[in-house]
């Protein structure tokens, strides 16, 4: 039930998303705007402090809900996994995290901005990379098809479609969406969520506040056998059937593992749930993250946060003081 519903709030946010970049006639900005205004980033960078808030707590409540139904980028790399998953079947299993390239690109990210890059950060922000594909390769063909259909309607004397002008942006701006797209759909059929859980920023940032979410999936020690069918329809490769562990910072909450479950071991319940053997863990370690164990561990967090805040921060300083600047910079990227 709760995947059924998580499917279907995801495809309507896709849809309209979608849609928004495609409509040139105003008409889906009137309706769906302010699913463009709830995007992280994008409210991040217009110091959009009610919708920030309220993302960080989405997480904080229900994990990274946002990552499953709000950004559509995440959402188009599951359709290529679906069909991926068509041909092969439970082709995961379970990874460690690989936090130096998530944190590394979140501090490259960081910087960019900083730098004010603006087209380096845009290579890496989840919605700008959506829009990017929408408009530079989807958005011309919709224009072909509304002048075919207005060229029909004409003929039947109908003026429901009227023509619009097509435009190509240039050959540089063509080729980094067509890098995006490969990069996308190659690392999405092979490995599922690997974009979200490695590259984007967004995702890292979520990520750390979603390992102290209320709800989660939690595995129920005393019912599974460790048959490791969970992990393998994992598409975060994020769940150690043989520790039954789950890594929270790259659960993405798309509740794909609750009904895969013949045991019926996992539930998504408030994870003080957990019992004690299965309290939350560090992505590498495999031990309690609110207890590092030893002084590199706790390095490690305090990077960890360091980074995750300085995030936020400095994309804050910098969209004050580019704004305006943003706004249009980032939208034609
Ligand atoms: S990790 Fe990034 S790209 Fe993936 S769903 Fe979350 S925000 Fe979107
Ligand atoms: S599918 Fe169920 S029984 Fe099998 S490893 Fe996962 S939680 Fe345990
Ligand atoms: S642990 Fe379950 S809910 Fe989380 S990403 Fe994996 S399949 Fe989805």
């Amino acid at each position: 039930m709760l995947r059924k519903i998580r499917l279907t709030a995801a495809l309507l946010f896709f849809t309209m998303i979608t849609l928004l970049f495609l409509d040139f006639t105003g008409t889906m900005h009137s309706w769906f705007g302010w699913m463009a205004k709830i995007q992280f980033l994008p409210a991040v960078l217009a110091l959009n402090a009610g919708v920030v808030i309220a993302l960080v707590l989405l997480t904080l409540l229900l994990g990274r809900v946002y990552c499953s139904v709000i950004c559509p980028l995440g959402v188009f790399q599951d359709i290529i996994s679906w069909f991926s998953g068509k041909v092969k079947k439970n082709r995961f299993r379970y990874s460690p995290a690989v936090s130096w390239l998530r944190y590394g690109i979140l501090a490259v990210f960081v910087i960019a901005l900083v730098a004010g890059v603006v087209s380096l950060a845009a290579l890496f922000a989840p919605y700008s990379a959506y829009g990017r594909i929408v408009s530079n390769l989807l958005a011309p063909l919709y224009q072909w098809g509304n002048n075919l259909l207005a060229l029909w309607a004409e003929r039947a004397d109908s003026y429901a479609f009227y023509s619009v002008d097509i435009w190509v942006k240039g050959v540089s701006t063509l080729i980094v969406a067509v890098a995006t797209v490969v990069v996308l759909f190659i690392l999405a059929w092979r490995g599922g969520r690997t974009y979200c859980n490695t590259i984007c920023p967004v995702g890292t940032v979520l990520g750390f506040l979603s390992r102290y979410s209320y709800f989660k999936p939690v595995i129920d020690t005393d019912k599974c056998n460790g048959c490791g069918l969970c992990a393998r329809n994992c598409k975060s490769s994020c769940i150690n059937p043989k520790a039954h562990e789950i890594d929270y910072s790259r659960c993405v909450a798309c509740m794909d593992c609750l009904g895969k479950c013949r045991q019926n071991a996992i539930r998504y319940v408030p994870g003080a749930m957990l019992p004690k053997k299965q309290a939350p863990v560090t992505e590498e370690t495999g031990k309690p993250a609110s207890q590092p164990s030893s002084p590199a561990e706790k390095v490690d967090a305090s990077r960890r946060n360091f980074l995750t805040v300085s995030a936020l921060v400095a994309a804050s300083a910098v969209a004050k003081a580019r704004k305006r600047k943003w706004t249009e910079d980032w939208l034609l990227l």
